[in-house]
């Protein structure tokens, strides 16, 4: 088989993850068509190697060799499908820069991925998690998309129901984990601007800026980009990968037992269970700003780790895992790491065989 692009060997990762954390894949191959998208699928089929998708790198964590092919999706393109009074329905490849789509968006007066403004990555990456923030979340808008197999090479069709979203969550990181390699993402945004300012900060900030007169979709983006610069280790600068664990959810039993020891614990019901907010509780365990050799939290917010530079992903991890622990120690609850870790667990990562292996072992 010929492979049209070309594909690297033992390449450094280090530009390619916000984390700033040295790796080396085996392979490396960057693809901007579903074609090249394929032959790479059929490159790493027929050398047995694991396939890990990579967008911008915002939400993974490297170990220092990746027995594997990475691919970088590269697919661009992004358009109106639909417009109507209430809905304008687009569709946007994979490669695309999430935050640019967010800015399109709303020169197109399509409304509704506002309050997702200035999240890094890829649109082909957003619904791995279901990005969210300040009260929105992808699955709001989202219709469908598609991704190809990489067990067929074929590319199938996910509607909202398939994709099964949760908090920071989909079937792509549960039943369908390194199975496919999604190619475009199809969202329904709204004609007319639907402000969602319930989250406090964001609501306080433009009240102060506006007075009484009523946001623009832009007012609303760029108060989300100014509170985000304001609070959030810019990755260029310095090395982090967001939030690096989730805000874990207890059922009300676990919330009485927690405020009465901590009244002023910072939690937000939804249904019948409690969110908290994971920074606090960071906080509270005495690591805001704690720094460990090569890695800390962040000191504007807890939940962030950063690289202060030269850490690897295996001081990441057992950064982490302090964490963990002690937050773990104090309050009975065991936080859950929000991005992905390619590290020891590589190997587990399904191999798909090539048709000429399955005929040689037929023989
Ligand atoms: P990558 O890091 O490249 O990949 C993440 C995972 O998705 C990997 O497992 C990868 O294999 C997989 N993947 C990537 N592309 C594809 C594809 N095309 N097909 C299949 N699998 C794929 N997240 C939020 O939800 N809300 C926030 O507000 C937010 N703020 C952030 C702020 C900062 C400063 C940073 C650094 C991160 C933040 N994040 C946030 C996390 C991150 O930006 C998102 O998870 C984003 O969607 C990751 O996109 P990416 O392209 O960088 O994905
Ligand atoms: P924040 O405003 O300091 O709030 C702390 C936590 O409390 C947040 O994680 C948020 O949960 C929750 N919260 C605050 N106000 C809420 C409300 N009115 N209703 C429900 N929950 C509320 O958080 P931040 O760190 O500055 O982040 C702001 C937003 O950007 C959050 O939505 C956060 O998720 C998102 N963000 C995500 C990442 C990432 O990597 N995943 C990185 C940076 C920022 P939620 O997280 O559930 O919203």
């Amino acid at each position: 088989m010929t492979f049209p692009h070309k594909i690297y060997d033992n390449y450094s990762l280090l530009q390619k993850n916000t984390l700033g954390l040295p790796s080396t894949a085996r392979y490396y191959a960057e693809v901007g068509s579903v074609t090249e998208l394929r032959c790479a699928l059929a490159f790493a089929r027929e050398k047995h190697l694991p396939v890990i998708p990579l967008g911008g790198g915002s939400n993974v964590v490297f170990g220092e060799f990746l027995d594997a092919l990475v691919v970088h999706v590269n697919l661009k393109g992004k358009a109106v499908l639909s417009r109507d009074r209430d809905c304008v329905r687009v569709r946007a490849e994979a490669g695309e820069n999430w935050h640019e789509l967010v800015l399109w968006s709303l020169e197109n007066k399509a409304y509704g991925l506002e309050n997702l403004s200035l999240i890094p990555g890829t649109v082909g990456a957003a619904p791995i998690q279901n990005i969210g923030a300040y009260g929105v979340e992808l699955k709001d808008s989202f219709v469908s998309l598609e991704a190809m197999s990489l067990e067929s090479g074929l590319v199938e069709y996910f509607d909202r129901q398939s994709c099964d979203f949760g908090y920071r969550d989909s079937v792509f990181k549960r039943e369908k984990r390194d199975q496919y390699v999604i190619v475009s993402v199809t969202l329904d945004l709204d004609a007319t601007l639907k402000p969602n300012l319930g989250y406090g900060q964001l609501g306080d900030l433009l009240a102060r800026r506006l007075g009484n007169q009523a946001p623009s979709a832009v007012d609303i983006s760029q108060a989300v980009c100014d509170i985000r610069r304001e609070k959030l280790p810019d990755p260029s600068e310095v090395g982090n990968a967001g939030s690096f664990f989730k805000n874990p959810e207890v059922s009300q039993l676990t919330m009485d037992r927690l405020k009465q020891e901590y009244p002023n614990i910072v939690a937000y019901q939804i249904g019948r269970n409690w969110k908290l907010a994971a920074g606090w509780l960071i906080d509270q365990a005495g690591l805001k700003g704690e720094r460990k050799g090569r890695v800390g939290t962040y000191q504007k917010q807890a939940l962030v780790l950063v690289n202060h530079g030269g850490a690897t992903g295996q001081d990441v991890l057992s950064f982490s895992s302090m964490i963990q622990r002690k937050v773990n120690e104090m309050f009975g609850i065991r936080l859950e790491r929000e991005p992905r870790l390619y590290m020891d667990d590589i190997g587990k990562i399904p191999r798909h065989r090539s048709r000429d292996q399955d005929n040689q072992d037929a023989i």
